[in-house]
């Protein structure tokens, strides 16, 4: 039987050490930290994100400043918002909410996000310094995954990692991070030969597909650590993982819940970024 890491247990831990920390800083620098979030329309699931992200800011004492634009905003007007939010020195982290409405290009806005704003950590130039290991932010899931595999204590160096997706936001960068720790990491994608076999060879497994329940007992080996990434939404609304936790949990030694894993996780990265942000715009130690 696994031990469940508690993605809610961990990332109160961040956001606690977040607040004392902020609380701190307000103190000796008179400013608070600012996160500016935009919503562009009317998705359900994003309306969710940016109202678990107003929280988060609330519960650690940052600000937060909320622009919700309709469903046909030009690229054009939320390039000028952007502009607008690069140059306010009460805003230190922007996030705009993906997926933005067709006419939008989405990578033409986070290219225009200050790279020392950007704490969702997608502009080009933080993800190369990513790759260089060089970096102020790190992508809020990937990290996220990443303290919940510190949380369990089983050491990442010299293991064989598995990360099962190559998207730009969660499957490359977390693909890095087990690098940078010294992982021998192997990426998988709808491509990959019998992936069951290059999945079993796995100490660390990161699941990050969107296929529910699509890890099942056989691509994983006995004692595993398995991050399962995935959130699918259910025909019956329910959320579920990519992995099939009641068929994989026996066989691995540390499992993440779906809800409850990492998903909590990267609201509280987002929290970490913002006071990174916060504190290297003010030259604040
Ligand atoms: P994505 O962009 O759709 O990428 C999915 C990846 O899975 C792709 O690289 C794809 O390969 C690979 N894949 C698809 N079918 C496969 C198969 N049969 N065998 C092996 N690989 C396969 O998704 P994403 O944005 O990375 O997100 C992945 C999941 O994580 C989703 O469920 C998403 O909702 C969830 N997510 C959760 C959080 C969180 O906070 N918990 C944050 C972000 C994402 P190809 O590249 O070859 O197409």
């Amino acid at each position: 039987m696994a031990n469940l890491i508690d993605g809610k247990q961990v990332s109160a831990a961040v956001k606690e050490q977040v607040r004392l920390e902020t609380e701190k800083l307000v103190q000796e620098s008179g400013k608070r930290p600012g996160l500016a979030v935009v919503i562009v329309g009317n998705n359900p699931a994003s309306r969710v994100y940016v109202n678990n992200k107003k929280k988060a800011c609330e519960t650690v004492g940052f600000q937060s400043f909320e622009y919700t634009l309709p469903e046909d905003t030009t690229q054009e007007e939320l390039l000028e918002l952007v502009q607008t939010l690069n140059s306010d020195s009460n805003v230190n982290g922007i996030l705009v909410q993906l997926p933005v409405p067709p006419q939008i290009d989405d990578k033409a806005i986070i290219n225009a996000i200050s790279a020392e704003k950007d704490v969702d950590a997608f502009h080009p130039e933080n993800v190369g310094r990513i790759m260089i290991g060089d970096y102020a932010f790190l992508p809020c899931t990937p990290a996220g995954v990443m303290e919940l595999i510190d949380s369990t204590g089983v050491e990442i160096s010299g293991k064989k990692c598995v990360v099962i997706g190559r998207s730009n936001i969660v499957g490359k960068p977390m693909a890095m991070l087990l690098l940078h720790r010294s992982g021998t990491v192997t990426i998988c994608h709808s491509r990959t030969q019998d992936l069951a076999s290059v999945t079993r060879e796995a100490d660390i497994l990161v699941a990050a597909v969107g296929k529910a329940n699509f890890v099942t007992a056989d691509m994983v080996k006995d004692g595993a650590v398995v991050i399962d990434v995935g959130m699918n939404r259910l025909e019956n609304g329910k959320l579920c993982g990519d992995v099939d936790f009641a068929q994989v949990e026996p066989k691995a030694s540390w499992i993440t819940p779906v809800p409850g894993g990492v998903g909590p996780m990267t609201i509280a990265m987002l929290m970490k970024n913002t006071l990174t942000a916060f504190k290297q715009q003010n030259q604040l130690a």
